[in-house]
């Protein structure tokens, strides 16, 4: 798609558009949108839009809280759930300051900052993500539970598999969006499903990731169903990740392979992954940003712990699957799908980028399962382990300048803000489980 200003306003006109939304994303990737009526289609499109900052987590200040948006022209699209006639589309927009300057606390232009680093050493940045979820059944009051919809495994089928009939209705509407979905499936968990679509480019991926949630959450509704995105939900369950496969690509052609390697990676890709290995530990931050996120990354549930690479298994932080060619990547399992995917790839090609600019070798690969070495062994191995808490990783990132500096300060102050406050409330509360542990105890 390559939508010029008449295209939108002719589409407007075709799909019967009476309101559209302008969305956007705070910091925590919630996402946030401006309706407006097709009468101002055109002040959107020209990016004539202004709002109110100053609610919006992590924005600004009230002295200076008038913000514009403009909108990404291909983001254009209507929600095939709501009515065909008079129906309601979305243009995804960054956020702009009224002196016309991208707004330092608006992730998506974040990330775009990062791609033109990339773009300047030649590299363009795709990326491909498996977001994994949980279906929840509705209490009388239609508030979500934590009972699955269903007692399915990974890849069965229905009728076991109750979840088919939702999550067929999320790919066909994904699909009405435009999305190329290549797989979906039951997951491991009881209620656990993952729809993969087609890699794009990187700010693409990224508007595509909150697409995909927001969409899968509205339909998942209409068959009376709560769809989480919970990193782990269900204690004793796998967990829902959103492995991320990236590749670099340079005049057309995929960077990161080379045919002459025993495993086909172009130096550019080991010093790709040298650099996401040495910035593990401050990314998660981002890529794994709830409290929730850190009873994931525990042994025992696919979802890795410690930091690695590897060809062959899939306890490493990093994977690299078979494939090779154009088609050549890397896999990071990691992150969650609570992150707001527009920092999470920020970070991610920072720390690569470092790799490449600094020549940071990977070491070699993890070819045991880490998981079945003793502490000493990973020790001797120089394998490290990933945060086991926010905090743990607020603080990494607090020392780590590289990263710092893809987030900037606007973002990296407001995150670690919002992350402490998070974590100050967890902290002094009584939990269930102090309860079940402690009160007949003592
Ligand atoms: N659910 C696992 C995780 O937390 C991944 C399972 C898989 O896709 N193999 O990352
Ligand atoms: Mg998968
Ligand atoms: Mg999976
Ligand atoms: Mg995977």
């Amino acid at each position: 798609k390559n939508y010029i200003r008449e295209d939108i306003i002719r589409l407007a006109k075709e799909w019967d558009v009476k309101f559209i939304r302008l969305q956007f994303t705070d910091i925590l990737g919630m996402i946030k949108n401006v309706a407006i009526t097709v009468g101002e289609l055109e002040r959107a499109l020209d990016g004539e839009i202004m709002f109110d900052g100053s609610s919006i987590e992590g924005f600004t200040r009230i002295q200076e809280s008038d913000m514009y948006l403009r909108p990404d022209y291909n983001t254009f699209s209507i929600f095939p759930w709501h009515p065909r006639k008079s129906s309601v589309a979305r243009l995804i927009c960054d956020v702009f300051t009224p002196d016309g300057k991208p707004f330092n606390g608006d992730p998506r232009s974040t990330l775009k900052k990062v791609l033109a680093e990339a773009e300047e050493m030649g590299y363009k940045m795709y990326a491909g993500p498996e977001p994994e979820f949980y279906l929840f059944k509705l209490d009388e009051e239609g508030r979500p539970t934590t009972t699955p919809n269903d007692q399915g495994g990974y890849f069965d089928l229905s009728p076991v598999d109750l979840g088919i009939n939702t999550r067929r209705d999320i790919v066909l509407a994904l699909e009405e969006m435009g999305f190329e979905v290549e797989a979906s499936h039951h997951e491991v968990g009881p209620g656990q499903h993952e729809i993969d679509f087609k890699y794009a480019d990187a700010l693409r991926t990224a508007d595509n990731i909150v697409t995909f949630k927001f969409v899968t959450k509205a339909i998942a509704k209409e068959h009376g169903y709560h769809a989480t995105f919970m990193p782990k939900p269900i204690y004793g369950e796998a967990g829902s990740g959103m492995h991320i496969h990236i590749s670099l690509f340079r005049d057309g052609k995929n960077a990161f392979y080379d045919p002459d390697d025993s495993l086909g990676l172009s130096e550019v890709a080991y010093y790709f992954i040298g650099g996401i290995l040495k910035h593990a530990r401050a990314i998660t931050a981002i890529t794994n940003p709830t409290i929730n996120s850190y009873k994931r990354l525990v042994p025992g549930y696919e979802a890795p712990v410690y930091i690695s690479w590897s060809a062959a298994n899939r306890s490493a932080l990093i994977r690299v699957p078979a494939t090779r060619g154009a088609g050549s990547r890397i896999e990071l399992r990691n992150p969650d799908p609570s992150c707001n995917p527009y920092l999470a790839l920020a970070v991610i090609l920072k720390a690569g980028l470092d790799g490449i600019r600094n020549k940071i070798e990977p070491g070699p690969q993890a070819l045991d399962n880490i998981y079945d070495m003793t502490a000493e062994e990973r020790k001797a191995a120089g394998i490290g382990s990933l945060p086991g808490s926010i905090m743990e990783a607020v603080e990494e990132l607090s020392k780590d300048e590289v990263i710092k500096s893809a987030l900037g300060e606007h973002i990296y102050e407001h995150f670690v803000e919002a992350k402490r406050i998070e974590w100050e409330i967890y902290r002094t509360q009584v939990h269930k489980w102090e309860l079940d542990q402690y009160l007949k105890m003592y």
